[in-house]
């Protein structure tokens, strides 16, 4: 039987929402028999086949036009998309930049900072323009499947690529999967 194949990809994210998605551990065996991982933020291969994949993972915030972009291939090549992760989800620690709006952010971070020296803006075009407000991935594009956390244990991210791998959406994770600190 054909793998089945999943695509990630990370928006305005740290590596944590990845890391706990290879803290499966062992159980990646397991997976790896079903599924096929063809790109990924971590491999050689950064973006979805062009021909698509069945599941798509974003991780991280909708902050500049380059996670526009990103979120938008994503969800053209996949059919079952799912943001992973707080930031994912609604913006997350992403969005406190909110709370001080876009320019305040990024005078005080590459221009005020104690540690900063003769500090420059960056505005290649390379690295996408700042939006105004920072967003979940679903004000972008539809989203079909939301796992919440900062990052989501192992367990949940395992639960849910195996519920789908039986057919199953999972629209509520079990409560067992949430642990918050
Ligand atoms: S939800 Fe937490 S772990 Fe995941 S990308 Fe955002 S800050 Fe990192």
């Amino acid at each position: 039987m054909a793998k089945v194949k999943v695509a990630t990809d990370w928006l305005a994210a740290c590596a944590g929402c990845h890391m706990s998605l290879l803290d499966i551990d062992e159980r990646i065996v397991q997976l790896l028999e079903a599924v096929e991982f063809t790109s990924s933020p971590v491999t050689d291969l950064k973006h979805p086949p062009e021909d698509g994949v069945t599941v798509g993972i974003l991780t991280g915030a909708i902050s500049n036009t380059h996670n526009v972009e990103v979120a938008k291939r994503m969800r053209e090549r996949c059919k079952i998309l799912i943001a992973v992760g707080d930031c994912a989800t609604f913006g997350g620690i992403v969005a406190s930049r909110n709370l001080v709006g876009t320019e305040a952010a990024l005078k005080r971070a590459y221009l005020e900072a104690e540690s900063v020296v003769d500090g420059v803006i960056p505005d290649s075009p390379e690295l996408g323009m700042p939006l105004d407000v920072v967003t979940g991935v679903d004000k972008v594009v539809k989203v079909d499947l939301f796992i919440p956390g900062c990052p989501p244990s192992a367990d949940a991210l395992f639960y849910a690529l195996s519920e789908l791998l039986a057919g199953r959406m999972p629209v509520i994770l079990p409560p067992e999967h949430f642990k918050y600190d």
